[in-house]
């Protein structure tokens, strides 16, 4: 079988190929943490920092709350908040009593809200004051029996307490109030069976799905990550618990660990947030300073302010810190790497970076739900081998195969195919749902990604194409299958189709092509009131930004949509073909 694990040329000698990863729970990062980095700040948000022991103490009263309630193993607690102070605490509070942390996108409208929490089976719901009104909508038809709330108050003082709270709603400051956290729990996790994470996606239908993490899914890829931007090695410390020790020359890398502050704009709801820049974070002894939205003026002025080590996100922040007036004149001289990922980083882009950041290697990352997060990046050393336009190479201990997309033996160096995964960090499967899981994994343990790839002669993935219908805004995932039904419920809607419509600064916007009904209704129609119905129902990212009429949708013989004809007259149409 052809298939490319890193090849010894982008590879240093001081490096090993393979990591042991040891059987611990995600838990035993934060606690790990706890000791190493102790009264280093590990979170600021509004100014107001939070270090690695009242994060720690926190995350076990929220833990022992959990285990006094009856929450633990088998148990699924839904977050549904944005990037804040509190959400490590709870995380890892979750992860320490040994229930499942299902993250949910904070600003899901009613209906995919309770269609998410129903499919998890979440027995606890965190959420935030500000959208109390939507999960109460949402909440009668869910498996859900206590909803814990938490607001800006908190943010400032955790012992805050929020005011108008009504039955089944429960003050966050209760669960953090807990004195006795040198109660630390053995809630028993099973690192092998036991559910850490349950991350809804629509993988390659567009049918959201929770996609099931075992602890050792989740402890692995975040030492994946880790010590692919470190240089470091999995060790466990005097209590059993893991962390990283580096062992790549300094000079090879951005920065020591325990030393490191960087401004984390991801959300922690999604792979790269929770894997990358939380767990990846604390495991580092990383100092990082929360923007719960994205202001470019004031990222660039943190930036300064705070001497981050490196800047990192998807490719729309990059876009927008450059148009920042005065970035040349900025003293960035602390940013010593750079790191992409969710979505193709545009090669002018990569050029642009490299003028500013001359010194600091730009690692684009690639990756999926479904694999935890990360399979494949450009090397994060300096002296390693980086090819723009390119994800880079495998990971440790991960295998890229590329095959044919009707199926068959696997393609050589230069063919276009679809990208498959194999390694550790795969998932379990998607839960409930065993069909679909047989479907994505193969027998032999490869992981289908609906993702269109080329490895080089010298192993480096290119991300080319999807087969699967998606298409990303500002490295958001959407899926037109989910608007197209939302479009065919409008009435005067005879047939639709949503594609890709090229920008620069979002990636992609989604565009939908509507036939009209030969009837009053389909005459009355304007793309103003088709917008409407449907950019009503769904979260910000996935509105549609543009409705084109047309004749009829062209479809194959089979009777398939043809999208390709859309997307490329998209295409002509913004000069992009
Ligand atoms: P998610 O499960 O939300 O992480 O989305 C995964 C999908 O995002 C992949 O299947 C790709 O289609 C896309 N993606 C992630 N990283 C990249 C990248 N660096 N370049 C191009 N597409 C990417």
């Amino acid at each position: 079988m052809t298939a490319t694990q890193s090849p010894a040329t982008s590879w240093p000698a001081w490096l090993p190929r393979s990591l042991e990863y040891p059987q611990v729970p995600v838990g035993s990062i934060l606690r790990a943490a706890v000791r190493r980095w102790g009264d280093r700040e590990a979170f600021l948000h509004h100014d107001v920092p939070l270090t690695f022991t009242e994060l720690g103490r926190r995350a076990h009263a929220v833990a022992n709350w959990l285990a006094d309630h009856g929450i633990g193993r088998g148990d699924v607690v839904a977050v549904h908040l944005p990037n804040s102070r509190q959400y490590p605490a709870v995380y890892y509070g979750i992860l320490l009593s040994g229930a499942t942390f299902s993250p949910t996108n904070p600003l899901l409208p009613p209906a995919e809200l309770a269609a998410q929490l129903t499919d998890a089976g979440a027995r606890v719901l965190v959420t935030w004051e500000q959208v109390l009104p939507v999960v109460r909508a949402a909440l009668p038809a869910t498996t859900v029996e206590t909803v814990v709330v938490t607001g800006p108050a908190h943010v400032l003082d955790f012992a805050a307490r929020l005011e108008g709270l009504g039955e089944g709603e429960l003050d966050l400051a209760e669960l953090l109030a807990g004195d006795d956290t040198d109660r630390h729990l053995d809630a028993g996790i099973d690192v092998v069976n036991d559910l850490a994470h349950l991350a809804y996606t629509g993988g390659t239908t567009g049918v959201s799905k929770g996609v099931e993490l075992m602890h050792r899914n989740v402890v692995t890829n975040v030492l994946q990550s880790a010590c692919w931007t470190s240089g470091g090695l999995p060790t466990l410390d005097a209590e059993g618990d893991v962390t990283v020790e580096q062992v790549g020359p300094e000079e090879e890398y951005r920065t020591k660990l325990g030393t490191a502050t960087i401004i984390n704009l991801t959300p922690w709801f999604h792979a790269m947030g929770a894997i990358g820049y939380l767990n990846g974070m604390v495991m580092g002894g990383t100092t990082v300073v929360i923007h719960d939205r994205f202001d470019p003026a004031k990222y660039l002025a943190d930036a300064v302010r705070y001497r981050v080590s490196s800047i990192g996100g998807a490719p729309p922040i990059f876009v927008a810190l450059l148009q920042v007036p005065g970035i040349e004149d900025a003293d960035l001289s602390s940013v010593r790497g750079i790191s992409s990922g969710a979505a193709p980083l545009p090669v002018p882009l990569i050029e642009k970076l490299r003028k500013l950041f001359p010194d600091a290697p730009i690692g684009e990352g690639y990756g999926l739900t479904e694999v935890t997060m990360m399979a494949t990046g450009n090397p994060s050393f300096r002296s390693g081998t980086r090819k723009p336009g390119t994800v880079g190479v495998p990971i440790f201990d991960t295998e890229i195969s590329i095959q044919p997309l009707g199926g068959g033996t696997p393609l050589p160096p230069g063919e276009r195919g679809e990208v498959c995964i194999r390694g550790p960090q795969v998932m379990h499967g998607y839960a409930h749902r065993p069909e679909a899981t047989a479907e994505a994994i193969d027998p032999d343990g490869w992981f289908h990604t609906g993702d269109v790839g080329i490895l080089d002669e010298d192993g480096y993935l290119s991300i080319v194409d999807r087969t699967k219908d998606m298409l990303l805004y500002k490295g958001y995932n959407v899926f037109p299958r989910e608007l197209e039904e939302k479009l065919f419920a409008v009435p005067g809607v005879a047939g639709a189709a949503v594609v890709g419509r090229p920008d620069e600064e979002a990636g992609e916007l989604p565009v939908a092509y509507v036939v009209r009904k030969a009837d009053d209704n389909g005459a009355a129609l304007t793309a103003e009131s088709v917008m409407t119905a449907v950019n009503d129902q769904v979260v910000h990212y996935k509105r549609l930004r543009d409705v084109v009429f047309i004749e009829a949708i062209p479809v194959s013989a089979a009777g398939k949509v043809l999208k390709r004809e859309l997307a490329a007259r998209e295409r002509a149409t913004t000069g992009t073909a």
